[in-house]
């Protein structure tokens, strides 16, 4: 496939995007990134990405060069170009602090990347949301609170895929991390909420997870249609013994699951409110169409 990727404010054929060698993404993983999905040529929550984006260049100090307006562009030219206009796309922008100069520390002199890749991707109908999926506890700790990187999307992803591939190994669709004291925090790509009788649980971001714009959208959607959610702590113990169990990430958007570690959830899946909470995702994406 020969699609079209935006980098530096032009487009290029994918073969021929190049950034350079000595570019501190590639050099030290110092970039940041957004994933997001297209719907028939529209960006849910845009918006939210866009400002999660720029608030991690602001806090991890990345010359802002670009605002919101010119990355919207972007986007959207880069949807364009691809013909994505009528199906649904997985959207990536990328930025990175730019060439490799100074010593390790954030120089104001580096002049960040922007790079945005279009993809089509298959409709969902995977059976994963009819029958759930397995997801399991991955073997890397984290502290209780985090730490303050996490909260932001750095392309250095390495514990995150080093999860993903002990999910895979392991037949799991997702691996979880945990604190020493048996918290639950996060998946290696999603966040993780739960539901024990009438009320919707998910971890705080005061844990220094990511702030999920999925986790977002389906708190502000309970909240709306009258569902308890709560965010607290969220013991392994409790979690465990849940209900119902989904996660929620921009593309995959809200998956049930089924089996965590060797224990079984929920009597049916997707539970009554998994399936109520899916249901109202699925009618928000299709509203902005
Ligand atoms: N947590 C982590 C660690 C992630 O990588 C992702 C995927 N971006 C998520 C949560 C879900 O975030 P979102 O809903 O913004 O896709």
């Amino acid at each position: 496939m020969c699609g079209y990727i935006f980098i530096n404010g032009k487009m290029a054929a994918d073969n021929r995007a190049m950034l350079s060698v000595k570019d501190r993404g590639f050099l030290y993983g110092d970039g940041l990134y957004e994933t997001m999905k297209s719907y028939r040529g529209s960006v849910f929550m845009v918006a939210d990405h866009i400002d999660r984006l720029l608030n991690s260049m602001r806090v991890l100090r990345y010359n802002l060069t670009f605002d919101k307006e010119y990355i919207n562009e972007a986007i959207k030219k880069t949807i364009a170009r691809n013909n994505l206009d009528r199906t649904d796309a997985f959207v990536k922008v990328i930025v990175t602090r730019g060439i490799h100069g100074a010593g390790l520390y954030f120089s104001s002199s580096y002049r960040p990347s922007l790079i945005v890749i279009a993809e089509k991707i298959a409709s969902q109908d995977s059976v994963d949301y009819k029958e759930g999926v397995k997801i399991i506890s991955s073997s890397i700790r984290r502290p209780s609170m985090g730490n303050p990187l996490y909260p932001h999307k750095l392309i250095n992803y390495f514990e995150n895929i080093y999860a993903k591939d002990e999910a895979q190994r392991n037949g799991a669709k997702e691996a979880i991390f945990l604190t020493k004291d048996h918290l639950v925090l996060e998946g290696a790509s999603s966040n993780i909420f739960y539901v024990k009788g009438n009320t919707v649980f998910t971890p705080p971001l005061t844990q220094n997870i990511l702030p999920g714009i999925t986790r977002k959208a389906v708190i502000d959607l309970c909240r709306e249609n009258r569902i308890r959610v709560r965010e607290r702590k969220v013991y392994y113990g409790d979690f465990v013994k849940a209900d119902e169990i989904f996660k929620t990430s921009s593309i995959a958007e809200i998956v049930p699951v089924k089996k965590v570690d060797r224990f079984e959830c929920g009597k049916r899946i997707p539970g009554d409110i998994t399936l109520r909470i899916m249901e109202l995702y699925r009618n928000r994406v299709s509203y902005q169409k």
